[in-house]
């Protein structure tokens, strides 16, 4: 009997090394695809306007190259995770599929739905075959000598390393199937109004692969060198591609290791940098996986839950908008507001600026991140903000605190930066700029700062000795 399989795409919006899509198409006659829109349960998830519709326009872009390949893409809205077992089973059974595959995803709720999806699936008599497609190693594949999970970055790393060689062969991409799933007049409906989120990239698998040829070849070597800094075109800019699974990881990481001689680590400083943050990249989807606790929005560290955070509203409307005094912190939240991205040692700035200086809970700068960010991606995020406010794993010492001052000192010297998103600076000369406060500042019209760094600093050290 001919084989018919269904690929349920999420977070993997591509056919390039796409684990769960090449193992349908050389185990069945014919495949089928679907796409599920989950619009209530995004919006718990905090998923804002750009993130959508970045998404809509890759499913429309994969709905295309599916196409080619003889594979047609249904769209099902089904508001909740919890809507979908049995809707999906229904629609597998209409489809008369034998197989259903998918890649994983880690989060508390994903997890849940795939459970609920397996046993419904297991007694209707399908099959359901899982894949590991948005990491290069398999969260539980690297682990401490007593089978534990790691929760410091450094040995979770060097066991990594171990593992990584033997997994970086990407699937390979299929070949048009025989038999063809593609029905007639159904295009990829728009699921989303996507009118809101103003100007972004295309989100194509093509582009992503785009974007790492030309950063490969223009920035992969300085990447050490021109990574910190937010004036230099010094990153890759994929990380709303990783997010989405428009590109894999793995075809990252192993087109960065054919320009490292071979080596994950131990080549050209460069190459091995950049590893190193796709390794990064791993570590918190397995400390996401590991940790119920990510999901359910506790810190890592239970103690530093007891940390009484200011509620203060006023003070984080200012953050949000880039309304703080501190020129380095405004013009990263202008950036963020203005194109849904932000530069990774910004991110690290203006997170400890609100969790360190305003004591302000590193939950709300969280849930503003996954509202404006387009490559909002919920292990990375949550790792990150944690990291910031030292109350995750391998956290940041909470008496460590980066100074908005001497960062933009170190990281936008001449005020480029700065200049570029702060637009009543323009003239102000870069010296001033690194002197928040001062009059040539305050004549222009930008505010004055909105805390003192050093009283602001001691508070926090206070409250976290408290514990
Ligand atoms: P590159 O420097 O080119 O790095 C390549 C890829 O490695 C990135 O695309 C990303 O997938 C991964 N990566 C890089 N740095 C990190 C890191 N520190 N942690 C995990 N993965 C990393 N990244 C997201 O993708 N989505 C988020 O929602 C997100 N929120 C963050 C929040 C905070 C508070 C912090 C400190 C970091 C956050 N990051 C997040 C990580 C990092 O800032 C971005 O991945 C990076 O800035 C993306 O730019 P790029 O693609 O040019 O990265």
């Amino acid at each position: 009997m001919p084989v018919h399989s269904l690929v349920w795409f999420r977070n993997d919006l591509r056919v390039d090394d796409n684990p769960a899509l090449a193992a349908a198409c050389t185990a069945s006659d014919k495949v089928s695809a679907v796409f599920i829109v989950s619009p209530k349960q995004w919006q718990l998830h905090g998923l804002g306007e750009r993130r959508r519709c970045f998404t809509q326009a890759a499913v429309n872009a994969l709905a295309k190259t599916l196409r080619r390949l003889r594979i047609g893409l249904t769209l099902l809205t089904l508001p909740r995770f919890a809507d979908i077992p049995k809707a999906l089973l229904t629609h597998a059974q209409a489809q008369g599929v034998q197989q259903l595959l998918f890649n994983c995803e880690y989060g508390l709720d994903e997890q849940g739905r795939d459970t609920t999806v397996a046993k419904l699936a297991a007694m209707a008599g399908l099959t359901i075959k899982t894949f590991h497609g948005s990491v290069v190693v398999p969260p539980g594949a690297v682990l401490t000598k007593s089978n534990q999970p790691f929760k410091v970055f450094s040995p979770f790393k060097r066991r990594w390393l171990q593992v990584a060689h033997t997994l970086l062969q990407p699937v390979p991409t299929p070949q048009p199937m025989r038999s063809s799933s593609v029905l007639k007049n159904t295009p990829v409906a728009a699921f989303i109004n996507a009118d809101k989120s103003g100007p972004l990239p295309e989100a194509s698998e093509k582009s992503a692969r785009h974007l790492l040829s030309q950063f490969i070849e223009r920035q992969l070597f300085a990447y050490d060198q021109q990574r910190d800094f937010p004036a230099l075109p010094g990153t890759s800019g994929l990380s709303p591609y990783l997010s989405m699974g428009l590109i894999s990881p793995r075809i990252c990481v192993h087109s960065a290791r054919i320009h490292n001689q071979g080596e994950l680590h131990g080549g050209q400083a460069g190459c091995d940098s950049w590893i190193n943050e796709l390794i990064w990249r791993d570590f918190y989807l397995h400390i996401l996986q590991a940790n119920p606790a990510v999901s359910r929005r506790c810190a890592l560290k239970p103690e530093t839950d007891r940390l009484v955070w200011r509620q203060d509203k006023k003070q984080f409307a200012a953050w949000c908008e880039g309304r703080t005094g501190f020129p380095l912190v405004d013009a990263a939240m202008r950036q963020l507001n203005q194109t849904g991205w932000m530069h990774n040692r910004l991110r690290m700035v203006v997170a400890t600026f609100l969790v360190k200086y305003l004591l302000i809970d590193w939950r709300w700068g969280e849930d503003y991140f996954m509202q404006q960010l387009m490559d909002a991606h919920f292990a990375a995020n949550n790792g990150g903000w944690q990291w910031c406010a030292s109350t995750g794993t391998d956290a940041a010492p909470y008496f460590r605190i980066l100074s908005p001052v001497r960062q933009a000192q170190r990281f936008d010297p001449e005020a480029k930066f700065i200049k570029q998103f702060v637009s009543e600076l323009q003239n102000v000369s870069a010296r001033a700029i690194h002197q928040p406060g001062c009059s040539a500042l305050l004549a222009t019209g930008y505010p004055a700062p909105m805390v003192d760094l050093a009283s602001a600093k001691n508070r926090c050290i206070k409250a976290f000795k408290a514990l």
